[in-house]
């Protein structure tokens, strides 16, 4: 498998991911080494080094990557679809405790897994984010499941989730969740599939991953600065994007809901977004997003679509319902087939992206394009 090929070390980042505009800000190289570290939303070197190989760049996902090998390993090749990964079952569930869905984004489905997750004991740690002044996201490690709820809806800007992962899973063994965008389960899943030397003991502590779905994050520096711009010293509690067709972001205030137009939201995206293929975040146990159908967003709004991708998903999905902790509706049947031209449509404007600055139809410089499906 070709996927240590670019494990060339710190200058590798710097030169083909950094100042290529790659970065996601997932966080995967820090806390291997103490030479990077992540301020506000980037990932930034603190001080140089030259060696040519280094856990640093083994586990970025903008290096190298065999998708294929990575799905393989990972999943049962019967589930495979070409557009959205390995696919055992599509649902769209809430939870039943109205104080989860008071503070989810969505309908708190995340929350109510992963605090069951917890409870049961199939994990001991999960690794979720936070929210720090100003928009920023920090990486917070919980083991008490009466705090997830506290810790439940989307912060638009990326979190440094898989360094507090990478902290974490040193302290000895452990069973750890980790909450993470696609991007993230896409390095964490390099970790599992192909561990470094000395750092078998360490992954094995990884136990599920709960992946969101992710349209793009947000530069931290350029949404505070329309943040300033459209509601000044207000009080932000949380954030919300209807289905595009409103073409609107709703930013909830102490003063009430203020909308901006997506054109000017979308030029606050993180460059690297415009390079990423996943939207539905493929190398995890089941991922979450939010619902959309026909019905419209008066209907789906506080619901989740959920796609179980293995069979340890599967497992936690069935007693999230089995305890009630889950409501369950009907899933339109146009929605799998919605869902795949989304996801689809996400890796075609990827490809189109890396193309450009590749100058290559093919080799689309983490990836070859063929492999944006799964096979
Ligand atoms: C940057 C971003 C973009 C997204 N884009 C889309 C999209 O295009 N389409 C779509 O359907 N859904 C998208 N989502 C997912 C969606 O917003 C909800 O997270 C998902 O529907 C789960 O809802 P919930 O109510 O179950 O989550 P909750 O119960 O509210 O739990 C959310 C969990 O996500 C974690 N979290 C929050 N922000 C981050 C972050 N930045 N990085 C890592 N973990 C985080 C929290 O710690 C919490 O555990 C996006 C999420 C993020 C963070
Ligand atoms: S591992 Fe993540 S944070 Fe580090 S360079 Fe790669 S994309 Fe950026
Ligand atoms: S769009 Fe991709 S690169 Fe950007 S935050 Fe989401 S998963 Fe990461």
């Amino acid at each position: 498998m070709l996927d240590k090929k670019d494990n060339q070390g710190q200058t590798w980042i710097k030169n083909q991911v950094m100042d290529q505009g790659l970065c996601t800000g997932c966080a995967a190289c820090v806390g291997l080494c103490p030479y990077q570290k992540f301020y506000r939303d980037q990932t930034v070197i603190v001080h140089e080094c030259d060696r040519t190989w280094g856990r640093c760049s083994a586990y970025c996902p903008r290096g190298q990557v065999d998708l294929n090998g990575l799905r393989q390993a990972m999943f049962d090749s019967a589930d495979f679809t070409p557009e959205l990964g390995a696919v055992k079952g599509l649902y769209m569930t809430r939870a039943n405790d109205p104080q989860i869905r008071d503070r989810a984004q969505h309908g708190g489905t995340v929350s109510t897994m992963v605090a069951l997750a917890l409870e049961q004991g199939l994990i001991d740690t999960a690794i979720l984010a936070g929210r720090e002044e100003n928009q920023r996201s920090e990486g917070v490690a919980v083991t008490d499941p009466s705090r997830v709820a506290s810790l439940a809806g989307s912060k638009f800007c990326v979190s440094p989730t898989v360094a507090k992962f990478n902290e974490a899973s040193q302290d000895g063994p452990s069973k750890i969740g980790v909450v993470a965008t696609p991007c993230q389960a896409l390095a964490l899943a390099r970790m599992r599939v192909y561990p470094q030397p000395g750092d078998e003991e360490r992954i094995n502590n990884l136990e599920l991953v709960i992946g969101l779905f992710c349209g793009w994050a947000l530069s931290w520096r350029e949404l505070n600065r329309l943040i300033r711009e459209k509601v000044g010293s207000a009080h932000i509690k949380s954030m919300d994007i209807p289905p595009s067709k409103h073409q609107i972001m709703e930013l909830h205030t102490d003063n009430g809901i203020i909308t901006i137009p997506m054109e000017e939201v979308q030029a606050c995206v993180r460059e690297s977004c415009r390079y990423c293929y996943d939207l539905t975040c493929e190398f995890s146990d089941l991922s979450v997003g939010s619902a959309r159908s026909n019905a419209g967003w008066d209907v789906d709004r506080g619901w989740n679509q959920v796609l179980v991708r293995t069979e340890k998903g599967q497992a936690l999905l069935d007693l999230a319902r089995s305890r009630g902790l889950l409501e369950f509706k009907a899933v339109p049947v146009e929605n799998l087939e919605k869902l795949k031209a989304a996801s689809l449509g996400k890796k075609n404007t990827c490809a189109a992206q890396l193309e450009e600055v590749s100058g290559s139809k093919d080799d689309l410089i983490y990836t070859r394009r063929e492999a944006l499906l799964c096979q």
